[in-house]
């Protein structure tokens, strides 16, 4: 499919872009353009995927996603790499996730090469955003919403895609300082059956109120149970977690549909059998887990995503009171895959399973 590209008429000058990158923060800044692409369902599908600036988006007051959410994203990193080029990180893992959520939510498949295409673009023209300070990364959104205007409750016809991109540092203040968890006993993330699965703004919506229950109880982050028994731990908000034992044993959730199939999960399970240790995808409960880290067979808890990359847990306040992780401190496994991950995000590190698509 041919991209059009209207050109900017005043792109953000060099050096205000320089002093905007020095200290990004999370999700604050944007970049000067990004990518558009409609679907009709009545006119052939996906069509003129455009390059423009980046600009509001006019959305008729009925368009669907405003009702009744029908909407996915995906969030992926470009990073600086020593050659000064820029890396993506499994960017076709995204592609596939993004649909694998489109086919949940009742929306249309994007082909996976147009959305690579997408992001190529994208960072063609923008890639100067990119912040070379440390943890530094150009954070690419790609997004999709149902857009066509009808109040009857079925799938929509007509949506669009797009892309944005926005210089990011560290997701947590203060870089890979163990964060405090709030175990949520009076809500649920999701349910067999419904979004847990699907990347789609929803899910999120629902974790605010308890997400803010954990702030106001001192905690920085939620960790949700199942929503059947409220016995097994699922994941953060936005993050999965690892749990490492004294043994060498490492045990993450598995994947049976409440759960976000995080691409960084997936690597750190690959990263982990590497070093010997001996990953299992199964059940674990909040009991068991504060039994182990009390007992001290548990030696870390690890939260990861891609935002921000691999988290130690320091501390856990659970329904039966608090209880820390190890020393509280970062975990020496948590360290050290950190840092080979964000090596080979960078890099820095040797790519051996061909994780980096160079741009
Ligand atoms: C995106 C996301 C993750 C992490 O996925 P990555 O592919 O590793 O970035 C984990 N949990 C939820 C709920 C998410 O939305």
């Amino acid at each position: 499919m041919d991209f059009k590209h209207l050109p900017h008429p005043a792109p953000v000058p060099g050096e205000t872009r320089q002093q905007a990158i020095a200290d990004p923060g999370f999700g604050k800044i944007f970049t000067d353009h990004m990518v558009v692409i409609d679907y009709d369902a009545d006119q052939g599908g996906w069509h003129s995927p455009t390059l423009q600036a980046r600009e509001p988006i006019a959305l008729d007051p009925a368009a669907a996603v405003l009702h009744y959410a029908q909407e996915i994203f995906e969030g992926m990193k470009a990073y600086r790499h020593p050659d000064g080029s820029l890396g993506l990180f499994r960017p076709e893992q995204n592609a596939r996730r993004f649909n694998a959520s489109a086919r949940r939510m009742a929306m249309p498949e994007l082909p996976e090469e147009l959305f690579l295409e997408s992001i190529r673009r994208l960072v063609s023209v923008d890639g100067d955003w990119t912040p070379s300070i440390e943890g530094g990364a150009l954070y690419l959104r790609p997004f999709m919403f149902a857009s066509e205007a009808f109040l009857g409750v079925r799938p929509a016809r007509q949506y669009k895609y797009v892309l944005i991109a926005s210089p990011v540092g560290g997701y947590f203040k203060g870089g890979a300082k163990p964060v405090k968890i709030w175990v949520s006993r009076n809500y649920t993330r999701a349910a067999p059956g419904g979004t847990g699965a699907a990347k789609t703004g929803g899910n999120y919506a629902a974790s605010l109120v308890p997400q803010m229950e954990g702030i106001e109880n001192g905690c920085d982050q939620v960790v949700f149970l199942d929503a059947v028994e409220k016995k097994w731990i699922e994941e953060l908000g936005g993050m999965n977690l690892f749990f490492v034992f004294d043994d060498g044993t490492v045990i993450t959730p598995p994947l049976t549909g409440t759960i976000l199939p995080g691409i960084t999960r997936d690597s750190l399970i690959q990263l982990l059998r590497e070093e010997g240790l001996n990953v299992r995808e199964e059940p674990y409960s909040i009991d068991q887990w504060r039994a182990d880290a009390m007992k001290g067979n548990l030696v870390e808890t690890m939260a990861c995503g891609t935002a921000a990359v691999v988290t130690p847990v320091g501390s856990v306040v659970g329904p039966d009171g608090e209880f820390s992780i190890g020393s509280g401190g970062t975990g020496q496994i948590t360290h050290k895959l950190r840092e080979k991950l964000v090596g080979i995000q960078t890099g820095a590190v040797a790519d051996a399973s061909d994780w980096v698509m160079k741009l």
